[in-house]
């Protein structure tokens, strides 16, 4: 006797076995543009793993099976320990593999280029084991120029992940997280109250013994730490290792992880230091200063991300809507699907061009404009310098902030559906969970706004971004309007409660750009639906706009308009 009550049709089919980058014709042509020699054989192969089904079940379950802490062995022994599901080592090996940690820096002019587009293609696979790799990436700026770095780079960047508790001698690949937040101030880390005590000299410099607490340390399986603590001057940045070179566990004391929203597959954790070794980065007093160094880095790594979970967002929304029939038509098909869909397309390219620009500028500037033969646009390298300092916070807040309106937006084209867990397999869910993050981390909104303010002390800010558009004046009324607008508004900065509005502007106006290259369909919604004012809805590109051009160039390649 049959017990069916009935046939399951018209439901989407899963968004598997996709290859990432042929699947994203901007990220592409991005690429193309920024890096031409970039390597197109490791994007197409790291593409087609990073979309596989095999790795999809891995995110799942990462996410699912979430990290354990073992603060003490049976014995009542101190042991410190966070157990992860094999799937996530299988997703940091992947990481590691593919080279987004501190790999980069030593390679050659493009590096940091190709780093970043595949930075956001995993994104799109698994956010949240992207923290530590993260952190390994952004720490060399700041470690550089140490004793401790001359021990450490070569398996900062080594591809062998190895998450084995052992000392930094007997493992391949190494990596490395930060502790600046304390419960009594994150943003404000000058109130920071952890004590630095002197400990003497060694061959890593001088050694401190460290007493107080971190509020938010993430990822505390790493290596190593970049930690801000008080002493005597002032803050300083200390380097803190799990293991000390002599094999004894430091005193670095998990106290518990984090109960979090998202980001559920990476340990985030409250420790404390009890007479914990480091030893001083940089100046005693000048800790804040060394430590943003890193901070710039992951800042970029927020801005990349949330590109990245915006592309993963649109691809599902477009898959879905492509197969989806209501009244009578196909999701895609209905009109004002159809600008809903067009909308957060502008978006998401707008925010992949944008996160990459400020990769570019690490880049060029990391290896010099000059020595890659690119001629930068007023015609000293100085351009570079300028666009990554300015980008950091603008790429930071306006990407970050958009990510999580983007993500509600795609999430309903889903309608239940994309509400739902599905035991881990409502890749939608975990997207909209994740999404809040980047732009709280490292710098909330109004901290990213207020850096912003700093950048703008100078007037070479002004002319470098005059430069930077140049290239797209005259190609829409919108955008001479708006280029006047900005400069106004920079003239008479200084207002701490106009600064969001500020950066946003900046934002859009080299969005607006930058979206000059992606063709004609793209650049005109883009100046004529956000230069004169962001709608605060998506799906209200005006009448006129190539609703199919924009959509049909977002297609991931598995769904069809
Ligand atoms: C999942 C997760 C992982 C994290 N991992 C780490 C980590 O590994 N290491 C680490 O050090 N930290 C970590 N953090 C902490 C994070 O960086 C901080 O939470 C963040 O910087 C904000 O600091 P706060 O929480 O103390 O908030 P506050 O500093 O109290 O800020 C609260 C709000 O006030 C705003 N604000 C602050 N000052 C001003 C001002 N002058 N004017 C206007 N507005 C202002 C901020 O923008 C923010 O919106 C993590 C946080 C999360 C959620």
């Amino acid at each position: 006797m049959s017990t069916a009550t009935h046939e399951v049709f018209n439901q989407s089919t899963p968004l598997v076995d996709v290859n990432l980058f042929g699947a994203n014709r901007p990220l592409r042509e991005a690429l193309q543009r920024l890096h031409p020699g970039y390597d197109r054989a490791r994007f197409e192969a790291m593409g087609a793993e990073l979309g596989s089904a095999a790795m999809q079940q891995h995110a799942r379950l990462a996410n699912l099976h979430t990290p354990t802490l073992h603060a003490h062995d049976r014995f009542g022994r101190r042991i410190d320990q966070v157990e992860f599901h094999p799937s996530y080592h299988a997703l940091m090996e992947s990481a590691l593999r593919h080279r987004l940690h501190a790999a980069p820096w030593a390679e050659g002019p493009g590096g940091h280029i190709e780093r970043a587009a595949a930075f956001m293609l995993f994104t799109e696979l698994e956010p949240s084991v992207l923290c530590p790799v993260s952190m390994t990436y952004a720490v060399t700026p700041a470690l550089r120029a140490t004793p401790v770095f001359d021990d450490w780079f070569g398996k900062l960047g080594d591809s062998r992940y190895d998450p084995r508790f052992v000392p930094f001698t007997q493992k391949t690949a190494l990596t490395m997280g930060m502790g600046m937040t304390e419960k009594q101030g994150g943003s404000d880390v000058r109130a920071n109250t952890t004590r630095a005590v002197f400990d003497g000299d060694d061959a890593w410099g001088r050694r401190f013994a460290l007493t107080g607490h971190k509020w938010f340390m993430s990822a505390p399986m790493c290596d190593a730490f970049l930690v801000l603590a008080q002493t005597d001057a002032g803050l300083g940045c200390f380097f803190m290792p799990r293991l000390l070179p002599d094999g004894r566990v430091n005193a670095i004391h998990i106290q518990r992880l984090k109960d979090k929203l998202g980001n559920k597959a990476n340990a985030s954790s409250e420790v404390e230091f009890a007479e914990a070794t480091a030893w001083l980065i940089g100046e005693e007093g000048r800790g804040v200063r060394q430590i943003l160094e890193m901070g710039a880095m992951t800042r970029l790594d927020c801005a990349l991300g949330t590109a990245g979970l915006m592309r993963g967002a649109l691809s599902l929304a477009l898959h879905h809507c492509a197969e989806r029939e209501t009244f009578g038509k196909r999701l895609i098909e209905q009109p004002m699907m159809k600008n809903v869909l067009a909308d957060l397309a502008l978006e998401s390219e707008a925010a992949t061009l944008l996160a990459l620009r400020l990769a570019a500028a690490v880049d060029r500037t990391e290896h010099g404009a000059a020595a890659e033969g690119h001629e930068t646009r007023n015609g000293n390298d100085s351009h570079e310098a300028v666009m990554r300092r300015l980008l950091t916070p603008i790429a930071k807040f306006w990407v970050c902030k958009r990510g999580s309106h983007f993500a509600q937006e795609a999430m309903e084209c889903l309608g239940g559906n994309g509400y739902v867990e599905a035991d881990g397999d409502g890749v939608m869910a975990r997207i909209y969970r994740e999404m809040p993050l980047n732009s709280i981390w490292e710098g909330a909104a109004n901290i990213q706004a207020l850096d912003l303010l700093r950048v703008l002390k100078g007037r070479a800010v002004e002319d470098a971004l005059m430069a930077e558009i140049a290239p797209a004046r005259g190609a829409h009324p919108a955008l001479e309007r708006a280029a006047a607008r900005v400069s106004a508004r920079i003239h008479a900065a200084g207002d701490e409660a106009q600064a969001r509005l500020l950066a946003r502007d900046i934002a859009l106006l080299l969005q607006a750009a930058l979206v000059k290259d992606s063709g004609d369909a793209v650049f005109d919604a883009f100046c004529a639906s956000r230069l004169d004012g962001a709608a605060d809805v998506f799906g209200a590109l005006p009448s006129g706009t190539h609703f199919d051009a924009i959509i049909q160039r977002a297609m991931p390649a598995a769904a069809a308009l």
